[in-house]
């Protein structure tokens, strides 16, 4: 699996539509100081649904949107789309090209798509667990990040060697499992309760 494509409009500096390509190998993307290349990232780690606007360097998700400049009114929305090489299957769905897609409206409305299909943002996080690729995932380094790794808590750590070794999507199951497992039991108290009130 590898990133073949990212497509932005109107994410932060990219007013206009901009398709990157990429080939399965190392690319480099150079340039001046505040010219973008961060942007980049950022998109990348939008589309795979980022919800803390701190980790995207803003102050609130309407940040994301082209803001406009002396020449140029703001967007109304705006859109990133990643496509995958998926031929290995790596990622569990029966295609051999993904694009995950995210858009958003100034109004707040916002959707996510999957192969052009609006989906859930669980659903992306879902398709990405246990791949290194989600929002937590560590194919994005971000600046200071090592440092934070090294020095961070000892979960914090662990939660790392448990995306490489592919159990997150197991323990987000069972931490359903439990949740669902404790209303339940709350049900049940419940019943109880009526029960022996009718007795
Ligand atoms: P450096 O090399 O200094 O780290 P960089 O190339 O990584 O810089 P970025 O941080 O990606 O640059 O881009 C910063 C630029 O993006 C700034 O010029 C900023 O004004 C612009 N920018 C950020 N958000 C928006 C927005 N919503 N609308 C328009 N421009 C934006």
């Amino acid at each position: 699996m590898y990133l073949k494509s990212i497509e932005v409009h109107g994410f932060k500096s990219f007013a206009n539509k901009i398709l990157f390509q990429f080939h399965n190998g190392i690319t480099g993307i150079v340039g001046p100081n505040g010219s973008g290349k961060s942007n980049v990232a950022d998109a990348v780690r939008w589309v795979l649904g980022e919800q803390r606007i701190k980790q995207l360097r803003g102050a609130t998700m309407q940040d994301v949107i082209f803001s406009g400049t002396e020449l140029r009114k703001p967007l109304g929305y705006a859109y990133v789309a990643i496509t995958l090489d998926n031929s290995d299957h790596q990622l569990a769905i029966d295609y051999d090209e993904v694009t995950v897609a995210r858009r958003l409206y100034r109004s707040g409305e916002s959707e996510y798509l999957i192969n052009g299909t609006p989906c859930r943002l669980k659903d992306v996080n879902e398709l990405f667990y246990d791949t290194g690729i989600g929002k937590e995932g560590y194919s994005i380094i971000g600046q200071g990040q090592i440092d934070k790794i090294l020095s961070g808590r000892p979960e914090e750590r662990r939660e790392l060697f448990d995306e490489a070794a592919g159990i997150v999507k197991y323990k987000r199951r069972k931490d359903a499992s439990v949740k669902k497992l404790e209303s339940e039991q709350q049900n049940l108290v419940r019943v109880n309760d009526i029960l022996s009130e009718l007795e």
